[in-house]
């Protein structure tokens, strides 16, 4: 698709961020561009409409900002997955693993229920630790996880690998 490669033209790649040693893709030049910002929404939107996807769960941060208007698009509810302590109601929490180190990602209890289809959605799949986190989370309230999707997969770090073979969509790969 002709789209894919204007939407790669948008995203800035910084070294040594957030530490030495690490190329951060860092997709906020992508929001500056509304052609290249709607050409990946739309993508999304043109793969899962029809789907019967009926929650959209976007994960904090980066899956809110992608997450809400495939969600709009779709006819489907959003349900942020959230840092600790961030949510105000009942919460349904997983710990996971970091490349540094633990974290926990919480979901408001009675957001998702049994028999829901979800669509995971993030902005990048490193390691895959998050996303399956946020799979966890959504199978323990009784959802089916349909397929997760983001807009960068680095490829080396195999995350694909740890999605107990769940699918995983992506629009552009950095090697
Ligand atoms: P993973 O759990 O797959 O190792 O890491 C993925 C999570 O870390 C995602 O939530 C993603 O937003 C964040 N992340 C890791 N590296 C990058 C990066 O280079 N750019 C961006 N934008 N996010 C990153």
């Amino acid at each position: 698709d002709p789209r894919i490669h204007g939407i790669r033209t948008k995203i800035r790649v910084v070294p040594n961020f957030p530490k030495p040693g690490i190329m951060f893709q860092d997709i906020t030049t992508l929001l500056l561009d509304p052609k290249a910002f709607k050409d990946t929404i739309d993508l999304f939107v043109e793969r899962y409409k029809g789907k019967n996807i009926s929650v959209v769960a976007g994960i904090e941060a980066r899956g809110f900002i992608f997450g809400p208007p495939i969600a709009l698009a779709i006819g489907a509810k959003f349900v942020p997955m959230r840092k600790p302590k961030k949510l105000p109601g009942k919460v349904i929490s997983q710990d996971y693993t970091l490349e540094y180190g633990r974290d926990r990602m919480e979901m408001h209890v009675g957001a998702v229920e049994a028999g829901d289809r979800a669509l995971v959605v993030d902005d990048l799949i490193a390691t895959g630790g998050t996303l399956c986190a946020a799979m966890d989370l959504l199978e323990r309230v009784g959802a089916e996880v349909v397929e997760c999707a983001c807009v960068i997969e680095l490829p080396e770090l195999k995350g694909r690998e740890k999605l107990n073979g769940k699918p995983l969509y992506v629009l552009l790969e950095y090697y």
